[in-house]
């Protein structure tokens, strides 16, 4: 059995991978601050090998034993949230990542860092492959989430070449799911609450940028694959079916058998075009790739959304 330490564990994300570690018959140690996560995410846990602790890791982090492994998911991660918590963003992906670091190098623990294909930012290459360094606006509304997941994944690497901790990361694409908020403002979110209520669909800009939707089962599976892996180095992982959001939004119309209609707001600052992960590495390393077709996924999904509204 090992020990596993999850912040951000009552996020969308980080409460998955709690029931991913206990389910393989392991000790899981749920760390979050509740600023974007939630109780209910959690709630259905009844086991003698999981404890919850309301920490906020910008704090030194405290865990008494030993620790297997630090995979660190706590971050507000949907643009409202880090334009409306820019400061805490910043501080998570970098304090917060340093105490996390520490902790994983105290324990002899292996390090995974959430990241994002955020650190491509409005890529100029597509798709995006890890060798890219992105385009990002450092001083734009996303840059406190962009440069803070930069800055994560560059203390991570230090803390892998100069204390030699054993570190992964991940760059997690566009992902959805139940247990997502039906306020955190994502695309999907938006549109299943509007579909499911009747209201129109908001699409941003013109919607003919691009996004690539990840079901979160895919998701986990992957980034197991990386935590057992050796590699180093980052690794994207994320569903390359890529679409427009107009057509994006036309399938949850489907999906939902809606009579919503779609209406046009103003496309956000520095709204990336385009984002569709290049998956060969991952394939390559640890034979991963996505397995839940778009549809599939949501069609799961719409019930979680109904019973949400
Ligand atoms: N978007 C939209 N309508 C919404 C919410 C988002 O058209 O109600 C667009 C947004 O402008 C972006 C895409 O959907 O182009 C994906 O946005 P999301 O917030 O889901 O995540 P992002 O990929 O931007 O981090």
């Amino acid at each position: 059995m090992q020990r596993i330490l999850i912040t951000g564990g009552a996020g969308f994300l980080g409460s998955h991978l709690c029931d991913y570690f206990l389910d393989k018959g392991h000790e899981v140690i749920c760390m979050d601050n509740l600023l974007t996560g939630d109780l209910n995410n959690i709630k259905h846990i009844n086991s003698s090998r999981f404890q919850f602790v309301e920490h906020n890791v910008t704090k030194y982090i405290d865990v008494k034993g030993r620790l297997d492994y630090v995979l660190h998911f706590a971050s507000p991660a949907s643009p409202i949230d880090y334009l409306e918590l820019p400061i805490q963003t910043l501080k998570v992906g970098s304090l917060g990542t340093h105490n996390a670091l520490g902790l994983a190098k105290d324990k002899k623990a292996v390090f995974l860092l959430a990241s994002t294909s955020e650190v491509y930012g409005d890529p100029l290459v597509h798709p995006q492959k890890e060798g890219y360094w992105g385009n990002v606006n450092p001083i734009g509304p996303r840059g406190v989430y962009d440069e803070a997941k930069r800055f994560a994944e560059a203390i991570t690497m230090a803390y892998h070449y100069y204390h030699k901790v054993e570190t992964r990361i991940v760059r997690i694409f566009n992902t959805f799911g139940p247990r997502m908020r039906t306020d955190d403002g994502r695309a999907i979110p938006n549109f299943f609450c509007q579909a499911v209520k009747g209201e129109d669909l908001t699409v941003f800009g013109d919607g003919s940028q691009t996004r690539s939707f990840c079901y979160y089962t895919d998701l986990i599976d992957g980034i197991y694959g990386l935590l057992m892996s050796k590699e180093n180095q980052p690794v994207n992982i994320g569903n390359p079916e890529e679409m427009t959001l107009i057509s994006i939004a036309k399938k949850i119309v489907s999906v939902t058998k809606s009579s919503s209609k779609i209406t046009f707001k103003p496309l956000p600052v520095d709204d990336p075009r385009t984002r569709q992960p290049d998956i060969t590495k991952a394939k390559e390393i640890f034979n991963w790739f996505p397995k839940v077709s778009l549809d599939q996924g949501l069609k799961n999904t719409l019930e979680y959304f109904k019973s949400r509204v």
